[in-house]
């Protein structure tokens, strides 16, 4: 089992690696990151957002083509919606293996507050963690503090811990085929 990590190429840059490593040590799985190629699709002008359904769909098309089995996560710094949401951080798609986490309201500057990169880090590692979680077969999560909890603020988003509860970290054990 391996994750791919595709960052695009306005995503901030010196966190690829850091990201990568911290977001293994969480899930107990291999995670890289390389430039990512997949076709940007879904851009909507109006809204000045992407469709993080029609992203998704492009990353399929693209691990479809390549042959690629495992799980691919993408990083993106333009902001995401979906259908009956304003915007999401982040989303996956468990049936095929794909995610996108959207890095535009991750660090301070979005809200007013002068910008601080580990804030940014932090902030993608646990939503890169929190989706790539769901690829790997973890739900959601009531632990406030476990990476699979579900954030709707910034703030809730800030209260988690990089890493998952005993719970989850069990479950993702079980999925993966290491639990003892
Ligand atoms: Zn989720
Ligand atoms: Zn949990």
């Amino acid at each position: 089992m391996h994750v791919h990590i595709f960052w695009d190429a306005q995503s901030p840059a010196g966190l690829q690696m850091p990201v990568s490593r911290k977001i293994s040590a969480i899930l107990g799985v291999l995670a890289t990151p390389s430039e990512n190629h997949v076709r940007m699709m879904g851009y909507v002008t109006e809204r000045r957002q992407i469709d993080a359904a029609a992203l998704l769909d492009s990353i399929q098309t693209y691990k479809h083509r390549h042959e690629i089995d495992d799980p691919i996560l993408l990083v993106v710094h333009q902001d995401l919606f979906k259908t009956g949401s304003s915007f999401v951080f982040g989303l996956a798609r468990e049936s095929t293996g794909v995610a996108v986490v959207s890095s535009a309201r991750l660090g301070n500057e979005y809200y007013g507050l002068s910008g601080s990169d580990d804030d940014l880090m932090d902030r993608i590692i646990k939503e890169g963690a929190h989706e790539i979680g769901h690829l790997l077969g973890l739900g959601h999560c009531s632990n406030r503090e476990c990476v699979m909890f579900k954030p709707d603020t910034l703030d809730e988003l800030d209260r988690k811990k990089k890493q998952l509860c005993s719970s989850c970290y069990d479950q993702m054990a079980i999925s993966l085929g290491t639990s003892k």
